[in-house]
């Protein structure tokens, strides 16, 4: 599971609804943040409950609606004269990528149109933009490695391997995935879904051969062609 959840809970007093993320951290107390884009963090200790958290969050709900209202009158305050195109590589081709001023931050896909609507509080921040982008591919990323991981995860189970006690997606530097094999952990980077479905298959089946075999050996490179007798011409998708 991933350490940070989205949760929506009703507020006892307003009756608004309230979208916080909830991310558990080695941490002495409840930490409640409200960021500048509009988004509501709490960090818990790994010890407390869900439920003791969203206490915590209902006994401070004045203030939590008073820091929103505080931001999304900042945010009219400065409109933002046009929105600025962009776009984003994706499944091995290109989404659109329109940015616009508001809150609360969310990004929504049109995968019909290939376009993604970005909405921040200023979509002129180039750290508010690239967090939203990361989001965005994490969470992509991880509906793909996940389905792809169970799709070829019983092509390993018939070797005895277990399935993955985690499969986890995050931004890396110099790979598109690792694997933990004592630990039963898969890693992914959240770029993956910028390549081709292709390649991010091969990455997925190159990972789960490491639950067989540590080392790139010879058994190493059998095992991947078993699955994927093309897998060269899919790793070259993906030369960073
Ligand atoms: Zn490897």
């Amino acid at each position: 599971m991933s350490p940070i959840q989205v949760r929506t809970i009703p507020l006892p007093k307003s009756r608004r609804t309230l979208t916080f993320e909830l991310e558990r951290k080695t941490v002495k107390h409840i930490n409640l943040r409200v960021r500048r884009d509009g988004t509501v963090h709490l960090s818990i200790p790994k010890r407390t409950t869900v439920a003791e958290a969203e206490a915590f969050l209902c006994d401070r709900e004045d203030w939590v609606l008073a820091a929103l209202s505080r931001m999304e009158k900042r945010a009219e305050a400065h409109p933002l004269a046009e929105a600025v195109g962009d776009s984003l590589p994706y499944l091995g081709g290109k989404l659109e990528v329109v940015w616009q001023h508001g809150l609360p931050a969310r990004v929504e896909a049109d995968m019909v149109n290939r376009r993604l609507t970005i909405t921040l509080f200023d979509p002129t921040d180039p750290e508010m933009r690239a967090a939203a982008i990361e989001t965005f591919e994490i969470a992509e990323t991880r509906k793909l490695v996940t389905a792809l991981v169970d799709r070829y995860y019983p092509l390993f189970a018939s070797h005895g391997v277990p399935y993955p006690k985690a499969i986890r997606v995050k931004v890396m530097k110099t790979r598109h995935g690792s694997c933990s094999a004592a630990k039963g952990y898969l890693n992914f980077s959240s770029r993956l879904c910028e390549y081709p479905v292709a390649f991010i298959e091969y990455v997925v089946v190159h990972e789960l051969c490491h639950f067989l075999e540590a080392n790139h050996s010879n058994r190493f490179w059998r095992e991947v062609a078993r699955v994927l007798p093309d897998w060269e011409e899919r790793e070259r998708m993906g030369k960073m």
